[in-house]
């Protein structure tokens, strides 16, 4: 049984007020991948890159187990490209340089031996492309957890409503969930949302953490306050992998399961952002996560 994660495959080239760095291995399903596999051995990936994506490359996830027999390589194309520099209070950034390049006319194969998929991640592209992979599954995962944007709300909202109903749990920012529910108030718009498909939502919060909401119980956990943010691109993603890679390790879908989750998955987002790119996931030890996990605890636990 498998977590299967589609998304982008890519190169970054990031700036920060720390520093810059040349074209690194980047993409939404790379993030994911790496998060996930630190709770759940059967990670395999669907995504594509150009030849330009070396076997060197394609070794980091290698290295981590996780599958990439669904990773199309288009000879003569070249990956997906995207450079940000991030302002200095590092909570916004601006989008430099987006080359789709081969996530242009990106069609997902999934190979036979994914057919036994039973985690879904939905990493952020077109709605169409996320929808695609669910009808190309021969059943249905047991949960689908699905990641969006503004952008396809802006230009796609026929087709993004359509995938959503879809979906057991979508994770957005808090704009995102404005805007998606007309709702200003993010108490009015979880309950919205809800009626949307997903059963569960998850509602990003940057710095202050994440919001899920079930039915007509809400969670709250916080984001650890780091004295040094280095780079938080990829937090999301990093977040998201470690929620459902979680989610995987346990097995059974309920909203307890789910808390313990975000809290997981807010644990691997704040190692992600302490160095540049993937580097600070790429060699974490079960320990490190265990201490980090403890520091959560802590932050967020009193008697009255
Ligand atoms: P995040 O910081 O969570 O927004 O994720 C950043 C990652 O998303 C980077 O590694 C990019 O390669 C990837 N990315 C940026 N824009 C897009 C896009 N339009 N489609 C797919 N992936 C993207």
């Amino acid at each position: 049984m498998s977590l299967i994660i589609i998304g982008s495959v890519a190169f970054d080239a990031i700036e920060t007020p720390f520093g810059k760095t040349d074209k690194i291995v980047g993409g939404a399903a790379t993030y994911a991948g790496l998060a996930a596999s630190y709770f759940y051995k059967d990670v395999k990936i669907v995504g594509v890159v150009g030849d330009d994506f070396t076997q060197g490359n394609i070794d980091i996830l290698n290295n981590h187990g996780i599958d990439t027999e669904g990773l199309q390589v288009k000879q003569g194309e070249k990956s997906f490209f995207w450079s940000g520099k991030y302002h200095n209070d590092m909570n916004s950034r601006d989008t430099l340089i987006t080359e789709l390049n081969v996530l242009a006319d990106f069609d997902p194969v999934i190979p036979e031996s994914y057919q036994d998929c039973e985690y879904l991640m939905l990493g952020n592209l077109t709605p169409q492309v996320q929808q695609t992979v669910i009808k190309r599954l021969k059943n249905r995962p047991k949960l689908i957890v699905m990641d969006t944007m503004n952008f396809w709300m802006d230009i796609a909202m026929d087709d993004l409503l359509e995938t959503i109903k879809m979906v057991d749990v979508l994770t957005i920012n808090d704009e995102e969930a404005r805007q998606l529910s007309g709702e200003y108030s993010l108490m009015k718009a979880a309950t919205k949302i809800l009626t949307m498909g997903p059963k569960y939502l998850i509602i990003k919060k940057g710095e202050h953490g994440a919001l899920l909401f079930h039915q007509d119980q809400v969670f709250s956990t916080p984001a650890l306050p780091l004295a040094e943010v280095f780079d938080p691109t990829g937090a999301g993603d990093t977040f998201a992998g470690g929620f459902i890679g979680y989610m995987a390790k346990v097995g059974t879908i309920n909203f307890n399961n789910m808390k313990n989750a975000i809290i997981f998955g807010s644990a691997l987002a704040s190692f992600c952002v302490e160095k540049f790119g993937t580097e600070r996931i790429l060699n974490l030890t079960d320990a490190q996560i265990e201490e980090r996990i403890k520091e959560f605890v802590k932050l967020s636990s009193f008697t009255i």
